[in-house]
């Protein structure tokens, strides 16, 4: 999916100034974002107080939406730049198109992790015969300067590996959890997981000291280290835990991301991530002007305009917030 936002924001994110050391309890409400005429968005990252999570810097969470009678989801070709994206859903399916000419329907609880190096562009769509329920999270990983300019590539993994424990499954979408290593190429060490929790389970995951981490709420009742987390909310839990209590009032569905804080200071702007406002006004020209970042076949419709660059230039604002 892409950040379809007409005012986009230049945002200054990473490093460490922004991490908690310490564990702590920080709900985030999301922010609705419209994205197209039909759908409506719920974005967790970046927020008002927090703008990443270990690698992850971006986190959409959508639906369940009925599109039993709709076009569903219409995400025209776009770029991006210095990240990974990755699709995650929980109902229905979307049609992934890139510029290298990969083709591929992504369906619940498999894995479409594209790495965009320096530069790739895609579309999102709901195939044309497709379920009535959409349901899912859109997520970025930013890409650490040494491998910010590899090869962009596509991956799919319908099969992950799964952690079980009684009342829970958790699918390693990224990264390793309890020594399920999930096969989608990470740039940094990071973990993305799916948590199934049944009615009525209470557990803990073990986690990494080292890393800072979020959970996302995606359906049902569950509360976090005590705290209710309501569907489109996430709970940031700052770093030193080794282990995460899990409680579940009703069938629930999470989303845990973490990982080792991440050092660079980046600028993130509509679908790029640079480190100076001259690469991201680079990146804006070369996806206008149709250099750099290839064309999507096959897709009905035009590719999607950068919005204009905000007025005042950038000025880094270093480690605070
Ligand atoms: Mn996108």
């Amino acid at each position: 999916m892409s950040n379809l936002d007409r005012q986009a924001a230049l945002t200054v994110c990473g490093g460490r100034g922004f991490v908690v050391a310490e564990p702590v309890r920080e709900l985030l409400s999301p922010r609705r974002v419209q994205l197209g005429e039909s759908t409506e968005v719920r974005r967790l990252l970046p927020n008002l107080g927090r703008r990443m999570v270990g690698a992850w810097a971006f986190v959409d969470h959508y639906g369940p939406d009925d599109i039993a009678d709709e076009a569903g989801m219409q995400v025209p070709p776009h770029p991006h730049m210095g990240l990974q994206t990755v699709s995650w859903l929980h109902d229905g399916e979307v049609l992934h198109r890139d510029s290298l000419g990969s083709l591929q329907t992504v369906r619940p609880r498999e894995l479409a992790l594209m790495t965009s190096g320096r530069a790739i562009s895609h579309s999102e769509e709901s195939p044309r015969r497709h379920a009535r329920f959409l349901h899912g999270a859109q997520l970025w990983v930013a890409l650490p300067d040494a491998h910010r300019h590899v090869q962009p590539h596509f991956q799919h993994h319908a099969e992950l590996p799964v952690v079980t424990a009684p009342g829970l499954t958790a699918t390693v979408i990224l990264g390793a959890l309890d020594g399920a290593v999930s096969p989608g190429t990470a740039y940094s060490p990071i973990i993305g997981a799916d948590l199934a929790l049944a009615r009525g389970t209470e557990t803990r995951l073990p986690l990494e000291p080292d890393f800072e981490y979020a959970v996302l709420s995606m359906s049902g009742e569950a509360e976090v280290d005590g705290v209710p987390v309501l569907p489109g909310s996430m709970l940031y839990l700052g770093c030193g835990r080794s282990e995460l209590p899990l409680r579940a009032e009703s069938d629930a569905g999470l989303m845990l991301l973490g990982g080792e804080p991440f050092e660079e200071e980046l600028v993130m702007w509509w679908n790029f991530i640079g480190r100076s406002q001259q690469e991201i006004e680079e990146a804006r020209e070369a996806w206008m002007s149709g250099s750099r970042f290839g064309e999507v076949q096959g897709y009905d419709g035009a590719p999607l305009p950068a919005p204009e660059l905000p007025p005042v230039p950038l000025k880094p604002r270093g480690r605070t917030r």
